[in-house]
């Protein structure tokens, strides 16, 4: 089958679903400029060092001014991208649940109203204090992000609100995130290589409850292996044309 007759007959199935959600990884991110997470990276430098070392609470307690430059060097490039055709593509679909490992706000940036986004890694766009004790949350502007610094209630050091390797997932997010995927007719799965655990698991829910699997990705993979719908191409070409005209909802 060509991928434009998969493209039709996906969008097809996909128009007479009632409750579909999307769910999305750095893939997404991908065509508006941002470097996948586990990408070398080219910039000189930061490129000598590990990501997955430096988004770690071990790596903070180490060496909290290192963590946090870098995420600032992170943010002021967040703050330089604008949404693609993939994000404008899942944002126009107004009554649908976006589920999202991605940190970076590119959903809402494209009109997606934040309450309809479960961001499963929490957000690069916001600081949190260290303390499991302290709820404390200070958005942070991306382009002009502030250094190392305390918590203003408490005096524990302030930090990404994002999920570093080894901490739980926010609760919350989660929890609905879950929840919905039990009651889909449909998971779309977006630009992620679904190795990431537990958020993987969210196909696995969606598909014992009976939902179908589509998934968009330039690279065959985990995701693509437990398709019943592998599209396979950049989320910016091919969602426009999968979804455009379509007007899907999560809840009935
Ligand atoms: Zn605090």
């Amino acid at each position: 089958m060509t991928l434009e007759s998969k493209l039709a007959s996906t969008r097809e199935w996909l128009a007479r679903c009632p409750r579909v959600a999307a769910f999305s990884g750095a893939g997404l991110s991908a065509d508006s400029g941002l470097a996948t997470f586990r990408d070398p990276d080219t910039d000189a430098l930061w490129s000598r060092f590990d990501p997955t070392r430096l988004a770690s609470p071990e790596a903070f307690a180490a060496d909290p001014e290192l963590v946090i430059d870098w995420y600032n060097w992170r943010r002021k490039r967040y703050a330089e991208v604008a949404p693609n055709a993939a994000h404008h593509a899942l944002a126009a679909q107004t009554g649908m649940i976006q589920i999202t490992q991605n940190v970076d706000h590119l959903l809402e940036a494209a009109g997606a109203a934040p309450e309809r986004v479960y961001h499963l890694h929490g957000s690069i766009l916001s600081d949190r204090c260290h303390s499991g004790d302290c709820d404390y949350h200070e958005a942070i502007d991306p382009a002009a992000p502030p250094g190392l610094r305390d918590c203003p209630r408490c005096g524990t050091r302030l930090r990404p609100a994002v999920v570093w390797f080894g901490e739980n997932l926010p609760m919350e997010a989660w929890t609905r995130a879950q929840s919905l995927c039990m009651r889909l007719d449909c998971l779309l799965v977006i630009g992620t290589s679904a190795t990431v655990y537990p958020a993987a698991g969210l196909i696995e829910l969606t598909r014992r409850s009976g939902g179908r699997i589509i998934v968009v990705d330039p690279n065959a993979g985990v995701a693509s292996d437990a398709a019943d719908s592998f599209l396979q191409g950049r989320a910016a070409d091919l969602l426009p044309t999968l979804l455009g005209g379509l007007a899907l909802t999560s809840i009935d």
